[in-house]
């Protein structure tokens, strides 16, 4: 059974107009609902993450400072990123869904997880917001796989159409976490170029794939099953985290890298795959962006039906 990760306090990150909005998550829930999905997997309950988990990833001073902005009414924490009253601990608890996810599926009671959280997290850097980003949940997820877990390598595919910035941050020079991405070129936030592959012991364990805009569907995923297969070779993954965005989609009006729903399908398949050979099928996904919010709600539903079948299989 897939775990699914789902709450209410990730509608209080209030926004406004801005495309990050809490619409995206109601229009995933109802069409969840409407296909009968959320009864299909177990929906837990879990804990904010702890500061000391935070703190493999953030300095405490900025989530602190994250904090009393929020407590103070919010607003523009930096040019993209809108904050309101309740955004630190939404953010706090999308980091501890992750957290939570990990420890369950490397505990073995379960293979695969969605995490449905907001803010997103793959452009937060350790002392800043950015890109809609508060916290780098899938970050702070990965490293407590590998510091409390026993992991020795843990794998981040980031298919979101923009550059994972600040998961290649966190892990630059990381041998035990290896980072992954495929996004459009040149584009926001400008970083992601091929010769970005990490530095010092974490030599080699970045992968950047950068598409240029009009590049055909097929050769997007085609590229990005034959590199990837290639990677988690070398690296011998034994746990997969995905950044799931789904705004490369061709209706998306940020990204737009010319996808189609189906392809995401593709793309859960394809990690999937990596993740059976290498890591015992286990992935965690999480929600990173999507701005369409109907194609995003249709996106997130045959992503999570992958999911589901692979944690089927025995
Ligand atoms: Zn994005």
């Amino acid at each position: 059974m897939t775990l699914l990760y789902t709450d209410p306090i990730f509608l209080r990150h209030e926004t406004g107009k801005h495309p990050e909005r809490a619409e995206r998550l109601v229009q995933i829930s109802r069409q969840l609902q409407r296909v009968g999905l959320p009864e299909r997997c177990e929906l837990p309950t879990w804990q904010p993450v702890s500061a000391e988990r935070l703190a493999r990833v953030h300095s405490l001073e900025y989530a602190a400072s994250v904090q009393e902005f929020a407590q103070n009414g919010g607003g523009r924490i930096e040019e993209d990123t809108v904050v309101s009253p309740d955004s630190s601990q939404a953010a706090l608890h999308a980091a501890g869904a992750v957290c939570d996810c990990v420890n369950r599926v490397i505990r073995g009671d379960h293979r695969t997880g969605l995490c449905l959280v907001r803010p997103p997290g793959h452009h937060a850097l350790q002392n800043s917001a950015m890109g809609f980003c508060l916290f780098n949940s899938i970050a702070v997820g990965a490293r407590m796989a590998t510091a409390e877990l026993d992991l020795d390598r843990v794998l981040i595919v980031d298919w979101d159409v923009h550059h994972g910035n600040g998961t290649q941050d966190a892990f630059w020079r990381d041998e035990q976490v290896g980072f992954f991405s495929i996004h459009r070129w040149p584009f926001y936030p400008g970083t992601g170029d091929t010769h970005e592959t990490g530095a010092g012991p974490g030599l080699g364990t970045t992968l950047n794939l950068p598409v240029e805009y009009g590049t055909p569907r097929k050769d997007f995923l085609a590229l990005f099953a034959r590199e990837l297969a290639a990677f988690a070779q070398r690296f011998q993954p034994q746990l997969v985290l995905i950044s799931a965005g789904f705004d490369a989609h061709r209706d998306d009006p940020i990204g737009a890298l010319g996808l189609e729903t189906e392809d995401f399908a593709e793309l859960t398949k394809i990690v999937l795959e990596i993740a059976r050979v290498h890591a015992g099928g286990r992935v965690v996904s999480v929600l990173e962006g999507g701005y369409n919010t109907g194609v995003l709600a249709g996106c997130v539903d045959l992503h999570l039906r992958e999911l589901l079948a692979a944690d089927a299989v025995k």
